[in-house]
């Protein structure tokens, strides 16, 4: 099968379960979800009023199955530092996902699953662990026997012995919620054994490995996590389910069609990423080799070839997560989201150097008719804004290629004076201030010499440039204003950068 086919075939069977395929939402949150949520990062997200009542599904029956587009790049959810060093997180990702609302609840939610990942997928039965919630004195909720008794049922007809196959977990990876508040509740997982043998026995489950990695996560939906911190009983029970797309596709593809183990699967050897290989292998001339360091690696210590293998991953993923974003209109810019983004790109930017690219030669835009190509079909809004993304990337690599190389440069100097393993916090400042270099960019380029950055004065030289800047836009606005002291009382009380940047745009100074 190809990515596309895993992908449909996903859809058909929850089909075929009387499940209507609705669209993939924005990445751009709700309004309402925009209060807690940067990015879309869950199957979930746009669900949220019909799991919590106030909007009623136009179902019939109240079942839904999607791919969302999710990104996880910030806040609850990060997984920016992972991306191109393991086989299996990406900033943006599918989420393919069924949906209950009020209608089936865990018994179908768990048979079904395993009826298409075991019986229409053929994913051996003895290389599969559920996860059951299990907590700990405090933790919410209470032990979830109701799965444990059905996973235990579908393992035993399989042949296996449930007290392997079954693993406890807790409140962290067993308890799903979105965010601090909002609807949540005990989940199972599923998690795959990729060791030669497949003899793990549930060790590594949950344990970072790559040898067994989470696929789908069945959330069962039953209460609301107030502001408070309480737990509130939701009027109706609702299964909101989450499977990893490409990780999906890594374990189908990776041991082809489950015949061979011998090999480690990854989602960046699929036809998910390989188009966009090939794209940057012909930009650059050079080749990618599908090999990973060991986690906790000395970073120091990479070879070239590590480091390129690296830069090939990251880059194609963060062209992901910036072409996609930029089609839902969430556009690099300077604060909340959209500094997100720049910050992305800007890595993805200073990547693209490990691959002989450069302010002459740029690469960035060049690889987006390759993703709309591949994607376009599915998501055309992709297709749709494909040239305000291709220009969009084209602008933001142009301007941050003007300083890049010099601020490269003043950090290659800065090394040499370094003595204690920490970068000062004035030149992180300096980097920021003058070459446009995003702190995490920053810290990125020391982790690589193996140093840190001085955070609290890097912190402690932002804030005074904020209040430099807030000084500096009060006499404007006074003076804007003129005599409307109301409206001067007002101005006086902005804190967020967000609002500051919005002031500023109204009151250029
Ligand atoms: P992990 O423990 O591997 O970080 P998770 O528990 O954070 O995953 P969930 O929130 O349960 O993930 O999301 C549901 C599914 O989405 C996961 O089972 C996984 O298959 C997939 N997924 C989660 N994060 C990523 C990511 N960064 N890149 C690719 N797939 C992901
Ligand atoms: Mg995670
Ligand atoms: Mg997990
Ligand atoms: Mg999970």
């Amino acid at each position: 099968m190809t990515a596309a086919e895993i992908r449909q075939s996903f859809l058909d069977f929850f089909k075929e379960k009387q499940h209507t395929i609705v669209p993939s939402a924005s990445l751009l949150p709700s309004a309402e979800a925009q209060k807690t949520l940067m990015f879309t990062n869950a199957g979930m997200n746009p669900f949220v009023p019909y799991f919590l009542g106030v909007e009623t599904p136009p179902y019939t029956p109240p079942r839904a199955t999607d791919t969302q587009k999710c990104i996880r790049a910030g806040g609850k959810h990060n997984d920016l530092e992972d991306v191109g060093y393991d086989t299996y997180h990406h900033t943006f990702f599918e989420m393919l996902g069924n949906w209950s609302f009020g209608d089936y609840f865990k018994k179908e939610a768990i048979e079904w699953a395993w009826e298409l990942v075991v019986e229409r997928w053929g994913f051996p039965a003895n290389r599969l662990y559920a996860t059951v919630y299990a907590p700990k004195e405090g933790d919410p909720g209470e032990f979830d026997q109701d799965a444990w008794d059905i996973w235990a049922e579908l393992f035993r007809k399989a042949g296996c012995d449930p007290a392997v196959q079954i693993v406890n977990g807790n409140v962290k990876d067993n308890f799903w919620m979105m965010g601090e508040t909002g609807p949540c509740g005990p989940c199972s997982e599923l998690h795959v054994d990729l060791t030669p043998n497949g003899d793990s026995a549930g060790k590594l489950v949950n344990n970072d490995s790559d040898l067994c990695i989470e696929i789908w996560n069945l959330v069962f939906i039953q209460y609301n996590a107030e502001a408070d911190g309480t737990f509130r009983d939701l009027p109706a029970k609702h299964i909101d389910t989450g499977m990893g797309f490409e990780r999906a596709c890594s374990i189908i593809k990776g041991t082809n069609g489950f015949t061979d183990f011998s090999k480690k699967p990854s989602n960046y050897a699929t036809d998910v990423f390989t188009p966009l290989f090939s794209k940057l292998e012909e930009l650059s001339g050079k080749t990618y080799v599908n090999i990973y360091p060991e986690p906790g690696a000395d970073r120091t210590a990479f070879s070239e070839e590590m480091k390129t293998a690296i830069a090939f991953r990251v880059i194609a993923d963060h062209l992901r997560t910036l072409s996609f974003s930029i089609a839902d209109g969430i556009m690099p810019g300077n604060s909340g989201r959209n500094y997100v983004l720049r910050r992305i790109l800007r890595r993805a930017v200073r990547y693209g150097r490990q691959l002989g690219f450069s302010g002459d030669k740029p690469f960035f835009s060049a690889l987006v008719s390759t993703l709309v190509d591949q994607m376009g079909e599915v998501f055309p809004e992709l297709k749709a804004r494909q040239e305000v993304v291709r220009q969009t990337l084209e602008t933001e690599e142009a301007s941050f290629n003007q300083t890049l190389d010099r601020g490269l440069k003043r950090f290659e100097d800065a090394v040499v004076e370094v003595s204690n393993g920490t970068l000062s916090g004035d030149i992180a400042f300096e980097l920021y201030d003058t070459f446009g270099f995003p702190i995490d960019l920053t810290e990125l380029v020391c982790a690589e010499r193996g140093l840190k950055v001085d955070m609290p004065r890097f912190e402690e030289l932002m804030e005074q440039q904020r209040e430099r800047a807030r000084a500096a836009q009060k006499s404007t606005v006074v003076r804007a204003l003129d005599l409307t002291t109301e409206a001067v009382t007002e101005f006086g009380g902005f804190e967020s950068d967000e609002l500051e940047a919005t002031v500023l745009e109204i009151h250029p100074q």
